[in-house]
């Protein structure tokens, strides 16, 4: 039976905080599904929302489901939907994508720039029920569990950004121990790199990288040099791939200085404003620089699942799950900056 109504996470008011509400279950079109959610992963860009920045402001028109990362279950469908099912468990892409743009038709889903966001553009998934266009379903296989489903969007920016550059056999500098970079770092690992180091300055973040990830190399640079680290390693020249997943300018400048010549950078960690940033040194090492935006549809999807299949474990990356009725304490654990990802349950 469809209910009316659903519980659902809010921005109501531009201030702080979002709010539970009752609102009205999302009625669907003939090319989009019901999905009733089952868990959600709590995204640093529902932080932005909660604390109401700049950027949200400027960006997130009130009032305003919040949320984009979910596993759940398809409970309707339109009637122009086909390849799916009552019942289907699912996560999906929360990007929403045109068709007309020249990327689109190319086949390039993830470079449209009329995309628009759920939780962000458009309603979001911090609900108990999500409206989804049917080409952004992705069905989840039987042994991928709704948690990892509630997460498959970040580990899928992981993902993006880690198989950006052929990593096998490569030594890898990821900068950001953030939930996505410690993700990042399982991806290089198991893409068959050779050394994988991971630098940060907070060491609950270091140590919780190294919790997730065992045979990595955990850096924090306010205590440690990068060179030294290298000579450790027994690397001749330095890094040859590095994702950048902090935004921070000092984080870039290390990695700059610490990659051998000719080597590789994909970036994914959003710089505050503008930067300034010693080209020249980037020219005369010739590296090659890529930013990374979403993940590729449904491309990036396909991999991330086979590899889970296959045996990558992110799983300890999920520190904390509350019942969504105790958000908050989510929230604030995300706040802290001590925590991995944090998953809400909403049966
Ligand atoms: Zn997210």
């Amino acid at each position: 039976m469809r209910p009316n109504t659903m519980k659902a996470l809010e921005k109501s008011k531009p201030e702080e905080g979002l709010w539970m509400v009752q609102a009205p279950v999302p009625e669907i079109g003939p090319e989009e599904v019901l999905i009733r959610v089952n868990k959600t992963g709590i995204c640093g860009t529902d932080i932005h929302i909660w604390n109401w920045d700049d950027w949200a402001a400027a960006t997130v028109p009130i009032p305003m489901i919040t949320g984009h990362e979910f596993a759940g279950e398809i409970v309707e469908m339109g009637r122009n939907v086909t390849g799916l099912e009552i019942g289907q468990r699912c996560s999906g892409e929360g990007h929403l994508i045109t068709t007309d743009s020249r990327q689109s038709r190319a086949g390039k889903f993830h470079l449209d720039p009329g995309t628009r966001g759920i939780g962000v553009n458009e309603q979001g998934a911090f609900a108990q029920y999500l409206k989804l266009p049917a080409f952004n379903v992705v069905p989840l296989p039987e042994d991928v569990p709704d948690e990892i489903g509630a997460i498959l969007d970040p580990l899928g920016n992981a993902v993006h950004t880690a198989l950006s550059f052929d990593l096998l056999g490569e030594d890898v500098l990821i900068t950001g121990a953030g939930p996505i970079g410690i993700m990042a770092a399982a991806v290089a690992r198991h893409a068959g790199a050779r050394n994988v180091v991971i630098t940060d300055i907070n060491p609950d973040r270091l140590q919780l990288a190294e919790h997730v990830v065992p045979t990595i190399r955990t850096v924090d640079v306010s205590k440690e040099d990068l060179q030294d680290v290298i000579s450790e390693l027994g690397m001749k020249e330095g890094f040859d791939v590095g994702l950048e997943m902090s935004g921070s300018q000092i984080a870039l400048d290390q990695m700059v200085e610490a990659l051998v010549m000719g080597g590789k950078i994909a970036l994914l960690g959003i710089p505050p404003g503008k930067s300034p940033v010693d080209w020249s040194r980037i020219v005369f090492k010739a590296i090659t620089i890529k930013g990374v935006y979403g993940r590729e549809m449904f491309e990036t999807w396909y991999k991330m699942i086979a590899m889970l299949q296959n045996g990558l474990d992110v799983s300890r990356v999920i520190t904390h799950h509350f019942g969504v009725d105790d958000f908050a304490e989510g929230f604030a654990a995300m706040k802290s900056g001590r925590s991995g990802k944090v998953v809400l349950d909403w049966t």
